[in-house]
This record gives structure tokens, sequence and C-alpha cells, in this order.
């Protein structure tokens, strides 16, 4: 058993603490650290560690490997502790808001000569996306030509704002395209169509962005995040030679009384529960045999590039160029698996 602290018990890191002390084989939950006492206090007489000081969980004996689940601008700070400490970490994307701070964890990886951090981009881990790239790699489409994406939410907190679709929520396509082509993306556009009535005084709502990669695949991604109707997320990719497009993943199809329907799921934290519960068991097994796989720093520091050049589309109005550079030797994979 390997014990697992959790930093931040907000709408994520609630749920991964639940998933760690409930659903993740060879982990336990030792510790968690939230400065919102009433988040920590379910915790008390269970076993599990409260903590008002990141860095004191980090450095706690109890604390073997740690989840990192708190806002993004506090993570290049958190990371940077728990590799000092040596000790391995799963954390929630962004790596961070700005490319450049991201870089201090990369170099500090390179300087430490191993990785201690696995970023979380779960939907390498969900079984629709796996079998996506998986048909890709059989080479059931022929050459990929294009890809289009969707990502909806039924409505967002008040605090939104139009760039948090892309410098947020938009990063999770960028790693799919780079982790399912190995290839950088090398150009971003944001295209507007009509404003939903939905979407509050100054939020710019749906959007279209476009994305190119060096090879010259073309990427589509529709944000839509006042959509109502549940959360849905899809991916098809066109190649020379056919089509595949992800399984919605919503479970039975339903035919009665002439109608045929199917549930959508109500938020991403239902539509991809099961792909955070194999992603914490991945990170956890991997832990306990003193490896960290999965989606790198580097990843993030990627995703973190090209989103800043996104939002900066959508503030010109121009297509602007993405320059993520080439990875040390570290991740000598760079995008690709
Ligand atoms: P959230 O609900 O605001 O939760 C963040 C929690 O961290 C809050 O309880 C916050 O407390 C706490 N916190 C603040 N400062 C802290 C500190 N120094 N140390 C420890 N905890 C601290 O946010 P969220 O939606 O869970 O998002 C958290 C992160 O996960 C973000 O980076 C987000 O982008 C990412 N995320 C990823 C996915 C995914 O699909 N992979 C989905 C959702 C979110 P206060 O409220 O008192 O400040």
């Amino acid at each position: 058993m390997i014990g697992v602290g959790v930093l931040g018990l907000g709408r994520i890191g609630g749920a991964h603490a639940h998933r760690l002390a409930t659903q993740v084989p060879g982990a336990r939950l030792s510790a968690v650290c939230d400065p919102d006492r009433g988040a920590t206090a379910p915790f008390e007489g269970t076993g599990t560690t409260a903590f008002d000081d990141p860095v004191a969980l980090v450095t706690a004996a109890e604390v073997d490997a740690v989840v990192i689940a708190s806002p993004g601008f506090l993570h290049v700070e958190q990371l940077l502790a728990c590799i000092e400490a040596g000790k391995p970490v799963l954390c929630e994307k962004p790596l961070a808001a700005d490319p450049e701070d991201g870089l201090t964890v990369v170099e500090a990886e390179v300087a430490a000569g191993r990785r201690w951090v696995q970023l979380g981009f779960m939907r390498r881990f969900d079984p629709a996306f796996r079998d996506l790239v998986a048909a890709v790699d059989a080479g059931e489409v022929g050459t990929p030509l294009m890809l289009h994406c969707v990502h909806r939410n039924p409505s967002v907190r008040p605090s939104y704002v139009s760039e948090n679709a892309l410098d947020d929520s938009l990063s999770h396509e960028i790693d799919v395209v780079r982790w399912m082509l190995g290839e950088e993306i090398v150009s971003s556009q944001v295209v507007m169509p009509r404003r939903s009535p939905e979407a509050a005084e100054g939020l710019d709502d749906p959007k279209f962005v476009f994305l190119r990669t060096e090879s010259g695949v073309l990427v589509t991604v529709e944000m839509y995040v006042h959509c109502r109707y549940g959360y849905e997320v899809r991916c098809e990719v066109v190649g020379s030679d056919g089509t595949v497009t992800t399984a919605d993943g919503a479970g039975l199809v339903r035919r009665h009384a002439g109608r045929a329907s199917t549930a959508v799921p109500a938020s991403w934290g239902e539509r991809f529960d099961a792909s955070y519960r194999l992603e914490l068991s991945a990170w956890v097994a991997a832990a306990a045999r003193g490896e960290v796989g999965g989606p790198s720093v580097w990843d993030g520091y990627a995703a973190a590039t090209v989103a800043r050049r996104t939002v900066e589309a959508y503030r010109t109005g121009l297509e602007q160029t993405c320059a993520v550079g080439a990875a040390p030797a570290l991740y000598a994979t760079g995008g690709a698996r």
C-alpha cells in the first residue's frame, strides 16, 4: 500500500480523495490539505491526516505520493516541492497558466534526472479515446487527414470568462491531438459563430478552434459551454480510407414506443468517472514500482504553449503560430506515446 496525500478538496480533488479511499487498489488516503476546514472535517478520525500547509503534507512521512488538485495557479510551486521531496505526483491540468513557469518544472525534473510527475490528461485512460487511438494506430482510417472534436458543457459558473474555454478546457483536445498523432501543433485560429443567448454579457460562446499539426492534419474543435442538455465530448478522425468516431460512453440505447434514446452525462465528472479511476490506478501501480508514466510535464508544457497562442488568436482574430520546440531527452517521445 502506498500512502497518498491530496492537495485541494474541491470539485475534482474531493472526488479523487474518495476514489483513493475506496476504489484504487494499492492506495491508502493518508493525508489531505485544503484551506477550507469544512472540506477536511469529514476526514477527522478516519486515519487520514488533515494539513493546513501543502508543503507539510508533501514532506510528511505518511505521504509516499501526492495528488495535486488545487487551483491551477498553485501547481508549479506545489510540483517543485514534490520534486524536491522526491515524491511521485499526479497533477491535474494545467501544468501552469504561463508556459514559461511550466518550463521551471521541466528543468527541475531534468536536473533530478528522472520523471516524478504525471499530468492529469485522463482522456489517455478513457476507454473510448483509447479505442480511437488504437484504431488509428492499426491503420483503420489510412492516413489521418482531419479531426472533428466537440467539447460541450451544459452551463458554466458565473466567474467563467471567454478565455477559459481556451486556456483551460481546450488542453484536453490539445493533448489528444499530440498523443494520437505523435506530432506537434504548429498553428491555431479561433472563429466564432453567433453568440448563444444563454451566454453572460461579454462571454463569447460557442467558439471554433482550428489547430494545424506539423504534417498538415487540420483539427476542428467546437468549444460550447451553454449547450444546456448535458456534457458531451466527441472526436472523429477522418482519414484517407475511412473514419472512426468515439462511442459516446453513455450506456444503453433504448428503443421504445417509436423512439430511440440514450442518456447524456450531466457533467465531466460523470462522463469521465471511470477514466479518473483508471488514471489513478495506473499512477498508484507505477508509484508502487518506483516509476512514473503517462502524460508528462513536457505534455503539460506543450498544452500550455498551444493554449497561450490560442488565446492570442482569439484576442487578435488572427491565426497564430505555435512553437513548442524539441523535448529534452528525458521526454524522448515528445507528444507520442
Ligand atoms: P475547485 O473546486 O476550486 O477546488 C480547488 C480546491 O483547492 C478548493 O477547495 C480550494 O480551496 C483548494 N485550495 C486553495 N488553495 C490551496 C492550497 N494552497 N493547497 C491546497 N488546496 C488549496 O477547483 P477544481 O474544479 O476541483 O479544479 C482543481 C484543478 O483541477 C484545476 O487545475 C482544474 O483545471 C483541474 N480540473 C481538471 C479536470 C479534468 O478533467 N482533468 C476537471 C476539473 C478540474 P478554496 O476554495 O478555499 O480556495
